[in-house]
């Protein structure tokens, strides 16, 4: 017979689920069956432009139209606002006022990697290189040693843009950047982790071979531009107007024996990216107007006209509003949203840097953060109680496995996401996603369970 005490602690206090414990047979299958679907979306889109792509795709399919500014809007119809192809505003209209607020789901597909300069190609000691500059908040020494393809695209100076994309494929070569041999390296290895790989020496390796003329200068340099020339038809100045980007070549994985794992590049933040989108088009007969926003620039700040902080996202729901007589403002005011991004899994490798009792853990659900930034506080949208509690009584209603945690112990470090750019236009904000094992590594792990209930956890918002 259970005592008075243990009966207390059953009533008093709070227990974490594992996911495990609460998905049945058909849930599981379901779980993998979803798994699988994200794996194949993240192998075809390890770019912001990517997975826009993507998500047109998707969203054709199931009937969304490309949406212009002053398009007439009524209930029932379903339109995607492509932002110059590396954000993407996807949204169905409710059957009720359009003043009640709009259901938000906002997560970012840009992921760190290694740009290229606008003055790449060069050769020195034999090889021939591309110069890079990395995007985002990477550990340098990470992205040696490892196999990386090229995608972009190329504006040249006729003004038409052709599409860049080598090394994904099984027959295509891929490129890599060189680090020290153990050996040589005493004088490296001395050196922080910070500083044992600078920027300026994540050079591409891109070729060797020379042109055949013994006495031509820049050999290795003249027969890489114009094998690019022949495939591509440019030149060494249409660089100038590039965006190429080096990412990892590897391809998602199952990892573990038990296969509850998945490895792949950029999880952050396309594993929430792809939830919004699978949420969407599954909660089609909700009332509410919805929309997933998938943006761009996260990890540099948020700025440019793709990132959280464009006008362009206010000027959709301006748009909305006027067609649907409402005040923008209200609109605004009433509307609620998820900031869909990825926490910090807790990793018993270094427990040091997380607070235990306030860490997100894998299996344990989508994560819920009420506060990102750093210090004391600083940087955040910090969501309200009230908000809070809200989304909470959804979650549990709807069976779906959550979890609350911040990003590490107080004071050791800190992140922000694009919540505090939206909670600025007066919605009701809060940050929702996958709990991520070494995020920003060329290959990142999350969990099968975290993710199918990141999935359901949308779905009941949008609902
Ligand atoms: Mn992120
Ligand atoms: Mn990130």
């Amino acid at each position: 017979m259970a005592t008075k005490a243990e009966e207390l602690k059953e009533k008093l206090f709070f227990k974490q689920d594992n996911a495990y414990d609460k998905m049945d047979e058909a849930q599981r299958a379901q779980m993998q069956q979803y798994a699988a679907g994200y794996m194949s979306f993240l192998g075809q889109a390890k770019t912001e432009r990517e997975a826009v792509r993507a998500a047109v795709r998707m969203a054709e399919e199931r009937g969304y139209r490309a949406y212009s500014f002053g398009d007439a809007v009524k209930p029932g119809d379903k339109f995607y606002f492509n932002n110059r192809g590396k954000s993407i505003y996807l949204f169905r209209i409710g059957s009720e006022p359009i003043e009640q607020g709009i259901r938000i789901s906002a997560a970012h597909i840009d992921s760190p990697r290694i740009d290229l300069k606008q003055h790449p190609v060069y050769e020195d000691g034999g090889m021939g290189f591309f110069k890079t500059h990395y995007y985002g908040g990477i550990k340098k020494y990470q992205w040696t040693a490892i196999p990386l393809s090229l995608h972009g695209v190329i504006t040249k100076a006729d003004g038409q843009t052709i599409d860049f994309n080598i090394g994904e494929d099984e027959g295509d070569p891929v490129f890599y950047i060189n680090d020290l041999l153990p050996h040589l390296a005493q004088e490296q290895m001395r050196k922080t982790m910070a500083e044992g790989i600078s920027g300026e020496s994540l050079n591409l390796l891109i070729g060797s071979e020379p042109y055949p003329d013994a006495d031509a200068s820049e050999r290795i340099k003249l027969n890489l531009l114009n094998l690019l020339n022949q495939k591509y038809g440019i030149t060494e100045a249409d660089f100038m107007s590039a965006e190429i980007s080096a990412v990892p070549a590897f391809r998602p994985r199952e990892i573990g024996f038990d296969r509850s794992l998945i490895g792949a590049y950029g999880h952050d933040d396309r594993v929430c990216a792809y939830p919004s989108l699978t949420a969407l088009f599954e909660t089609e007969d909700s009332r509410h107007t919805c929309m997933a926003i998938l943006a761009d620039k996260e990890e540099t700040g948020s700025d440019g006209n793709t990132g959280m902080k464009t006008w362009c996202f206010v000027d959709i729901i301006n748009e909305l509003a006027r067609s649907l007589g409402g005040n923008p403002n209200t609109v605004r005011m009433n509307s609620k949203c998820l900031s869909a991004d990825v926490n910090a899994a807790f990793d018993p490798n270094y427990p040091e840097v997380f607070e235990r009792r306030n860490a997100s853990h894998i299996n344990e659900g989508v994560v819920l953060t009420k506060f990102t930034g750093a210090r004391g506080k600083s940087g955040t949208n910090d969501a309200s109680a009230e908000f809070v509690g809200y989304v909470r009584n959804i979650f549990d209603k709807a069976g779906v496995v959550w979890q609350t945690a911040e990003l590490g112990k107080v004071d050791v470090g800190g992140g922000g996401t694009v919540a505090m750019y939206i909670s600025k236009k007066n919605i009701d904000v809060v940050d929702l996603g996958v709990a991520v094992v070494s995020m920003h590594a060329p290959y990142e792990v999350i969990a099968k369970s975290d993710l199918y209930m990141t999935h359901r956890a949308i779905a009941a918002f949008f609902q």
